[in-house]
């Protein structure tokens, strides 16, 4: 599987690691034939390698700036903050036993946006030698920098203290020489580590001028391989082996020497060094130069993203990090979207289970969406101007794609851009809101909007030039501001509706002899139910084909206050209703909790019943919450793994039975998932996935060269136009699964196989599918990043 449009990667993630420079490569690869020999024997060869390895020794010092100390080799850095942090415990606790206060608690400080190797190794050690000494973090402003008269107050009571010269995700450095002092006039014999690691290249290190203790450094960070790093240890400072054995590097780090990484990290100590006597010309700009590409890179963003802000001050930040965030966007959808272009950058967010915020800019006290948005773009002192100019010209492509598919507003022409038609699914967490448009008549409807897509939604109301009929909300919701008020007041000022946004001047027509209150969105039927049981005033919304088809001729078009009779529908609604959104009543997986003040388990029983008779088994419920990635589901999908709802509708459950069982279930519901309240259950056997067929870039090939097979990518469209697959292939992007599932019900064995950047979206994508039906899907494993 080949993209069309193959464009060489520009690397600008340089914080992660960096490619290995062809001189340092080549470095390593003739150590390894020809000077391969153990520095430790005292053969030719063996003098040899030791030579070289002293030699590489003495330019780490140099271009450390360490005239006295030692330099150890390691494999990395977090080897280098172990080792440091193991020397100066064990110090510590030797200490413990004579001159150390047996009544006082100490502690250990470290920087609030340390590298989480640093903390981590404070807790492990702490515990694992018993030292029991409380773990600190210092606060830093929101420009990043260390609070001193935390320092100043704490020093005295702690043992260690880590700080960092450079911070990885936002570049900001620290006054060494500053800290220097408040830390010693504190403490004079508190241990001190400074992690370097991002410092060496992009500014000056002097570390004879300063009392660091230790600091570690790591060679894949500039342009080395990885494998390799080292750390110094000032003179004095007490040191304790980390790996013993056969006593190479003088007795402090056994085992046979990294040679080859030893070479190419020489290599870059010459370039360092502007050494002129070194084979490897010395590629590195200065810094100058590289605060010129910064200006260049910042200016492009600037103009692609006009709701672009940046997450730190580039007055004290190295010039090679630029931290980002865009208003209304993800950091997934920007990673995305460079991943696209072919610019790789990485999220300046740590993913864990439910947290996906950056901790260093939480610490900086930035906003919540900034550290949720945060992007890093990095780079060495190894760029070059044509990389930055490329670059800069993939950027505003990438923003013109995003333009293209109205994600952000230009002057364009409405021509030029993607028509909108159908049901687009947005989320916000696992929060959905829904916008249906009819591109026909430029009519749109929002369902349970939510406010951090108020940009994204009004965007794409004006670019593509939609009239928004209404903005409703099945329910008053109880875990999340509903933005429904903003856009009314935006985009319908003059519209009457109830508190839920439903017009006034709305139509009915009876069914069965029930009335029904409805809309029109082009050629659309939206009609209202009152289905009260999660709260008194939930409401489901039906999207109906055109009403007209149960009448063979037009379709009515009969306002509330016309005191006519009601037209009535001979066709049973469920032929005709494509699409319910149902709020927080049927959930992926559960029902909407009953337990809130305005919560009526009762009601929801009967509200359940008259939603089947209305929809049926099949049509396509669209909830307000997606806990699970689930995107959409049906009764029918829901009665085989819900047996509370399936007892419910078929009738063996009495309405005091399902209060009591509601009740259970409510019980057993997580009420805080960090800090939003989940609105409904997730019985943990309800979530099990569903196995998927998994093709690889060779057995895709060999299938659709077989036609076996139908791809779809499930990218978003300015993905896709940045770019484009084979012109075999359907892009339907994730936010229009759920049209395109309705709108192929009747091929639910044909043979897809969803791909995707990276395949996490198309596994999501086909399992959800498989779940409702889609028994023959299938998808690209690695998505194209393998293929
Ligand atoms: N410290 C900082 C500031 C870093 O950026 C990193 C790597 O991301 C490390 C420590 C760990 O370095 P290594 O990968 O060499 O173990």
């Amino acid at each position: 599987m080949n993209s069309a449009t193959e464009l060489s990667q520009i690397y600008l993630d340089a914080n992660a690691t960096t490619p290995v420079l062809p001189q340092a490569a080549t470095a390593a690869l003739t150590t390894m034939e020809t000077l391969f020999g153990n520095p430790s024997s005292s053969h030719i060869s063996g003098l040899k390698a030791k030579n070289l390895m002293e030699q590489t020794r003495v330019k780490a010092k140099q271009v450390i700036g360490a005239d006295t100390g030692t330099v150890i080799f390691t494999s990395g850095a977090t080897e280098g903050i172990q080792t440091a942090i193991i020397s100066a415990l064990v110090a510590a606790k030797t200490a413990a036993k004579t001159s150390l206060k047996q009544d006082q608690t100490y502690s250990l400080l470290y920087g609030a946006t340390e590298h989480k190797a640093v903390p981590e190794s404070l807790k492990h050690w702490n515990a694992i030698l018993e030292i029991n000494a409380e773990i600190k973090a210092i606060p830093v402003d929101h420009m990043g920098k260390l609070d001193q008269d935390f320092i100043a107050k704490e020093a005295p009571n702690a043992l260690m203290i880590c700080t960092m010269a450079v911070n990885n995700e936002t570049g900001v450095y620290q006054d060494l020489t500053q800290l220097d002092s408040i830390i010693r006039q504190a403490n004079p014999d508190i241990y001190w580590l400074v992690d370097c690691v991002q410092a060496l290249g992009k500014t000056a290190l002097n570390l004879a001028n300063t009392s660091i203790d230790y600091a570690p450094f790591s060679g894949h960070k500039l342009y080395a391989p990885k494998g390799i790093g080292f750390v110094y240890i000032r003179e004095g400072a007490p040191f304790t082996p980390i790996i013993a054995g056969g006593g190479q590097e003088s007795g402090l780090r056994s085992g046979t020497e990294n040679l080859p990484g030893m070479a190419a990290i020489n290599v870059i100590f010459d370039m360092l060094l502007n050494n002129s006597q070194s084979m490897a010309k010395n590629q590195f700009a200065d810094v100058d130069t590289l605060r010129a590409y910064q200006q260049q890179l910042v200016d492009t963003l600037k103009s692609a993203f006009p709701a672009v802000v940046f997450n730190h001050s580039f007055s004290n930040s190295v010039p090679t990090t630029i931290n980002f965030a865009i208003e209304g966007f993800s950091s997934k959808e920007i990673m995305d979207l460079f991943d696209a272009a072919n610019i790789r950058v990485s999220s300046g967010s740590a993913c864990s289970s439910k947290v996906t915020r950056s901790f260093v800019l939480d610490a900086m006290g930035l906003p919540k969406w900034q550290s949720e948005s945060a992007i890093r773009m990095s780079f060495g002192p190894a760029m070059t101007q044509t990389q930055v100019d490329e670059a800069c010209i993939r950027i505003q492509s990438a923003a013109n794609a995003l333009t293209h598919s109205c994600m952000i507003l230009d002057s364009g022409e409405i021509s030029q851009k993607q028509p909108l038609n159908g049901l687009v699914q947005l989320r916000s967490g696992p929060n959905c809101s829904w916008i249906y448009a009819d591109q026909h008549s430029k009519q749109a409807v929002i369902i349970d909007p939510l406010p951090e897509l108020n940009e994204r939604l009004d965007t794409l109301l004006q670019c593509q030039q939609l009239e928004l009929v209404a903005v409703i909300d099945t329910h008053g919701h109880a875990d999340h501001v509903s933005s429904r008020q903003y856009l009314a007041d935006k985009h319908l000022p003059d519209q009457l509706s109830d508190h839920l946004g439903w017009p006034q001047n709305c139509s009915n027509v009876t069914q069965a002899g029930e009335l029904f209150d409805y809309i029109t969105i082009g050629n659309q039927a939206l009609l209202k139910v009152a289905t009260p049981g999660h709260t008194a005033d939930s409401i489901s919304l039906l999207l109906c084909d055109p009403l007209a088809n149960a009448f063979d001729n037009e379709l009515p078009n009969k306002s509330a206050d016309d005191s006519s009779e009601a037209i009535s529908i001979t066709k049973s609604l469920n032929q005709q209703c494509r699409f319910a959104f149902t709020g927080d009543m049927v959930l992926m997986g559960s029902l909407g909790r009953t337990n809130f003040d305005t919560s009526c388990a009762k009601a929801m029983f009967t509200s359940l019943k008259r939603l089947h008779q209305l929809i049926g088994d099949n049509t396509l419920i669209c909830a307000s919450h997606d806990y699970n990635n689930e995107f959409t589901t049906s009764l029918a999908a829901e009665t085989s793994r819900n047996a509370l709802l399936a007892n419910t509708l078929n009738g063996q459950l009495s309405q005091s039975q399902f209060e009591q069982l509601k009740a259970q279930l409510d019980s057993q519901l997580c009420d805080e998932s960090g800090s939003e309240i989940l609105c409904g259950a997730l019985p943990a056997n309800l979530t099990a996935k569903v196995n998927i067929t998994e093709y690889n870039a060779e057995s895709l090939t060999n299938a659709l060269s077989a036609q076996q097979v139908s791809v779809i990518d499930i990218r978003e469209p300015h993905e896709y136009a940045l770019q484009p697959t084979s012109s075999t292939t359907e892009n339907v992007p994730l936010t229009r699964l759920v049209q395109f599932i309705q709108q192929h019900q009747h091929q639910k064995h044909k043979p897809w196989v969803l791909v995707c950047r990276s395949g996490s979206r198309s596994m999501v994508a086909a399992q959800a599918m498989q779940r409702l039906g889609f028994d023959n899907i299938a998808h690209l494993k690695g998505g194209y990043a393998l293929s």
